[in-house]
């Protein structure tokens, strides 16, 4: 059984019931136990056209699913739930995505894990903070946490770029 984060989002529709119907569906798959889901974050859209603000929230469950199968599994729930793939990073009334799984590594054309852009976002850390601070990312080798602490970081130096003379 392995500890898998999942981030949810939504832009479109009845946001919060587009993330609860998810939870519903995920946590009712066969060997799916969840343990925790975050707070629901208002965020604004990262990329991609001009669009609403997104609900963001991250779930965990503990899982004998394989990655692939559960990849599988959150696209049947998708397509189930009426998302239809339109412009890449537009608007969508679900977004289901494995951030980590375990500490496992999957890179290949279908799945990537952990997700390549969850340290970068800080509507997946901040939930992902209220998991468990201290989960490792496998890759990078830092927690969570510290995660977070340097986008907060990065981004305060963006809002007060160095003027060089
Ligand atoms: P999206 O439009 O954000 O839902 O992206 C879906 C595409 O990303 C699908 O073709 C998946 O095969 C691919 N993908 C790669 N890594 C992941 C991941 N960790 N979680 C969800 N989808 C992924």
């Amino acid at each position: 059984m392995v500890l898998v984060c999942v981030g949810l989002g939504s832009n479109v529709g009845n946001r919060a019931s587009n993330l609860l119907c998810a939870y519903d569906r995920i946590v009712a798959l066969e060997d799916v136990q969840p343990l925790k889901l975050s707070q629901f974050y208002e965020t604004q859209p990262a990329g991609g056209p001009s669009q609403p603000m997104f609900l963001n929230a991250v779930l965990s469950i503990i899982t004998a699913i394989s990655p692939h199968q559960l990849l599988e599994q959150f696209q049947r729930i998708e397509a189930l739930m009426g998302r239809v793939r339109t412009v890449k990073w537009g608007p969508r009334n679900i977004d289901i995505d494995i951030l980590l799984y375990g500490d496992e590594v999957v890179d290949d054309d279908q799945l990537k894990v952990p997700h390549p852009m969850m340290h970068t976002r800080l509507f997946v850390l901040e939930p992902l903070i209220e998991i468990d601070p201290d989960i490792v990312h496998p890759v990078l080798k830092k927690t969570i946490i510290q995660l977070y602490k340097e986008r907060i970081c990065l981004n305060q130096a963006n809002d007060f770029p160095l003027i060089s003379s």
